[in-house]
């Protein structure tokens, strides 16, 4: 029932708004042909190895205008459809990493509370995304026991705070998988690691070691050093 009355809010939401292109107005799709050109991979200049992960690959910079903008319509004005024109860039992106063998990807999850206020969790669409064009499987490993409060307000230590024991496992799903699986652990945006560890710890409690972190974009401002 939820499902079907979310189609037709987001079906009259396109029936009043109909898309346009976020960087120039254009209308008919939410990034056109020219402005996805404007995203740019930055992976080596962003990307890290932090505790916890083998790696963590981040695509481009949050700060950059169109980015910051595209990640705030999808978490603040609840448009998925934003995510699929990002496809010609992800593609790209991916193309220059060098993925483990095996690996699979696990979308960061949401309190379903919030999950079912926005319609979707942003980061199980990117997965999703992200499988179509490298082939790596989608499972949902890990589950948010608590809904925490948004973490942009909050500051380094404080996201670490709010995030404490906020995830759980998945049993069910973990026991299916090998110990020595790679998984990538997959988001929107990251600032301080502070969403990512938090998961990483929870599955290496589970025996997982081979975790890598996969986020479509990296904010510099705030670090937590
Ligand atoms: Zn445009």
């Amino acid at each position: 029932m939820l499902k079907i009355l979310l189609k037709i809010h987001s079906a009259l939401l396109n029936f009043f708004f109909p898309p346009e292109c976020i960087g120039c107005g254009k209308e008919d799709s939410w990034i056109c042909d020219f402005c996805i050109q404007k995203i740019q991979p930055d992976i080596t200049r962003l990307s890290v190895k932090i505790p916890h992960f083998k790696y963590v690959w981040a695509l481009t910079d949050y700060h950059k205008p169109i980015t910051e903008k595209i990640i705030k319509r999808i978490k603040f004005r609840y448009c998925k459809e934003i995510i699929y024109d990002m496809r010609p860039f992800f593609r790209i992106a991916l193309s220059n990493i060098p993925f483990p063998k095996g690996a699979i990807l696990c979308p960061i999850p949401l309190h379903f509370i919030r999950k079912n206020s926005r319609g979707f969790n942003q980061a199980e669409v990117i997965a999703h995304e992200f499988s179509h064009i490298t082939g790596m499987p989608v499972t949902s490993l890990l589950k948010r026991k608590r809904n925490t409060k948004p973490q942009t307000k909050l500051n380094g230590d404080m996201r670490r705070e709010n995030l404490k024991n906020a995830f759980v496992s998945r049993d069910k799903e973990l026991i299916k998988l090998k110990k020595q699986t790679p998984i990538l652990l997959v988001d929107d945006v990251t600032t301080t690691f502070s969403t990512l560890e938090e998961c990483a710890k929870c599955l290496k409690k589970s025996g997982y070691r081979n975790i890598y972190g996969l986020v479509v974009s990296r904010s510099l401002r705030h670090q937590k050093k």
